[in-house]
């Protein structure tokens, strides 16, 4: 962020792919050089389970959240406000609870595909919603940087909570305390102890009980530190669904050496993507690009039948539905942008404009008449877009858009 990288033109040959195609990703795959492929995943790669972005105020969450008085959504994740008042914190751990309501979409089994077949070095997470660990990925390949739902504690004496005891809780809707999983083995709810005795024992001090979820301000999990440098050792690095302005994370993809290839899969271009010469940037949805790949690699068969068989006909059907609605939701943007250039340049009244070359408007009017999502709006799902350098239009300078729940730790300081 902020640094002035400059950009790799066409004309710049790749150091290790023989072109900047997923052909050739897959190429570096199926003859076994790339073996240690190591992937950094956002909340992109989520979307299509329907996991809602919280501070989306269309979103059914964002109301449940105004109800309960919050000073602002952020205040979810704030340690302070958790102190006085738990109750939000629960409403949204009862709706993202894993298992509870969401499912893991064909992007995060395609991870697990990499896992089974031994080419995963380690995959680093943004999110929190453990859907990697549900779509079958090995817990010892996942490093959860802003931690997850997996694991709880005390926030006073840090013991931690069972898992089981925890769950019910949530499903209930109540705020869990230190010392409330003792001896209740077919499990009779009992009010918290009144008051925090500050003399109790550290098992049971009654305490207010937190998944180990960064929340602002808080530090990584210390094995974020430990395990980051494995990104140095990757032959291949997969960005998959971030927008990669959350630092130490957004680090992650510059770590490995220049001729490293690194693919991002992602709506738009982030990070310093577009300045190595084996950068290949797949623009679209993450579940498009992916299924691109695993076409590439002869995969995308076993893909979409272990995709079917963890979550089912009807979510499959329900993913997909949402995904037509999303590409029919970006078209209107894009058609309606396409009218409003229209009209500034003055050229709706030419009828054949659309499918003319570009030139006779580009010496008229010196811009294209599309900027942005102009360019790969028609068929993205299916086929996103994969090119080299995306123009100016397209890199947002300050991008707010795809910043969801998993980015609870943007508060903290890097390093
Ligand atoms: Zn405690």
């Amino acid at each position: 962020m902020g640094q002035e990288q400059s950009y790799i033109t066409e004309d710049t040959p790749p150091l290790t792919l023989s072109d900047r195609s997923l052909a050739a990703v897959a190429d570096l795959i199926k003859t076994g050089y790339a073996r240690r492929i190591v992937v950094m995943t956002g909340a992109g790669i989520s979307t299509a389970a329907g996991i809602p972005d919280f501070r989306s105020p269309e979103t059914g969450l964002y109301a449940n959240l105004a109800a309960l008085n919050l000073p602002e959504p952020e205040a979810v994740f704030d340690l302070s406000f958790f102190q006085q008042n738990p109750k939000p914190f629960y409403v949204l751990a009862r709706e993202l609870y894993p298992g509870a309501r969401y499912r893991p979409t064909v992007s995060h089994v395609f991870l697990a595909l990499l896992a089974r077949k031994g080419l995963l070095h380690m995959l680093f997470t943004q999110n929190i919603d453990c859907l990697e660990r549900a779509a079958g990925v090995p817990a010892d390949r996942i490093v959860e940087a802003h931690g997850s739902f997996a694991t709880q504690r005390c926030i006073d004496c840090k013991v931690p909570f069972d898992g089981e005891v925890m769950r019910a809780f949530v499903a209930r809707g109540e705020v869990p305390r230190c010392g409330q999983q003792q001896g209740q083995q077919q499990y009779q709810y009992q009010q918290p102890q009144q008051q925090r005795d500050d003399g109790a024992s550290s098992a049971a001090c009654g305490g207010l009980v937190k998944p180990d979820i960064v929340f602002f301000g808080e530090a990584l999990p210390r094995a974020f530190f430990e395990l980051m440098d494995m990104a140095k050792e990757a032959d291949l690095i997969l960005v998959m669904g971030t927008s990669l302005q959350v630092h130490p994370f957004a680090g992650l993809p510059n770590m490995a050496d220049e001729q490293v290839p690194r693919v991002l899969f992602n709506l738009e271009e982030v990070g310093s993507f577009g300045t190595q010469a084996d950068d290949v940037l797949v623009l679209g949805d993450c579940d498009g690009g992916v299924r691109q790949l695993a076409d590439e690699l002869g995969w995308r068969e076993e893909l979409e039948k272990t995709w079917r068989e963890l979550v089912g006909d009807e979510e499959v059907e329900r993913q997909m539905q949402g995904a037509k609605k999303r590409v029919a939701a970006l078209h209107d943007e894009v058609n309606k942008l396409a009218v409003e250039v229209e009209e500034v340049l003055h050229i709706a009244d030419d009828e054949d404009q659309r499918g003319a070359e570009h030139e006779g408007i580009h010496e008229e009017n010196q811009r294209p008449p599309s900027p942005g999502l102009g360019g790969n709006a028609g068929d993205e799902r299916e086929a996103p877009t994969t090119t080299t350098r995306p123009t100016a239009e397209s890199r947002p300078e300050d991008n707010t858009n795809a910043s969801g729940i998993g980015q609870a730790g943007n508060q903290n300081p890097s390093g």
